[in-house]
C-alpha cells in the first residue's frame, strides 16, 4: 500500500520516472521517491522537492547536486525535475538519451542512463511502441 505522498507523486509524475521517463510498469523494481536536493543538503521531504523516479535513476543519483559536462568538464547543476523542462535538456537518439545542455549531458553521465543494459531494454520497449510513453 503506497502512502499518499507516493500516489501524488506517481500521478504527477504520469507514472514514469520523471529523469529517463520510463513507464514504471515496464521497471523491474519499485520507483522510489527522489530528493530532488538530497536530505543531507537539507532538502525537505514534500511535492516540491521530490521526484518520481525509477531505482536506477535514483541510485546512481544518489545525494549528487552537479556533475561534470562530459563535453566542456566543467561543473555542471544536475537537472530539476521541479524547476527544468524536461524537452529543453533532453533529446531521445534512437534508445539513447541525449542531454543537449550542459545540464542534461551532466545529468545523461552521472544517473548513468545510457548504460549499456538500460538502453538495450529501452530498445525493446520501443520496437514494441511501448516507449517513450507518452
Ligand atoms: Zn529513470
Amino acid at each position: 500500500m503506497d502512502t499518499p505522498l507516493r500516489e501524488a507523486l506517481r500521478r504527477r509524475a504520469g507514472a514514469r520516472c520523471e529523469y529517463c521517463h520510463m513507464p514504471e510498469r515496464f521497471a523491474p523494481l519499485r520507483f522510489q521517491q527522489d530528493h530532488v536536493i538530497a536530505q543531507k543538503h537539507r532538502g525537505p521531504t514534500a511535492l516540491e522537492n521530490l521526484a518520481w523516479s525509477c531505482a536506477d535513476c535514483n541510485a546512481y543519483k544518489g545525494s549528487d547536486l552537479a556533475g561534470l559536462d562530459p563535453a566542456t568538464s566543467q561543473l555542471e547543476r544536475l537537472f530539476n525535475p521541479r524547476t527544468d523542462r524536461w524537452e529543453v535538456h533532453f533529446q531521445w537518439n534512437g534508445a539513447e538519451l541525449a542531454g543537449t545542455s550542459a545540464i542534461g549531458r551532466v545529468t545523461v553521465a552521472v544517473l548513468q542512463i545510457n548504460r549499456e543494459e538500460r538502453v538495450a531494454v529501452r530498445r525493446e520497449l520501443m520496437a514494441a511502441d511501448l516507449y517513450p510513453a507518452s
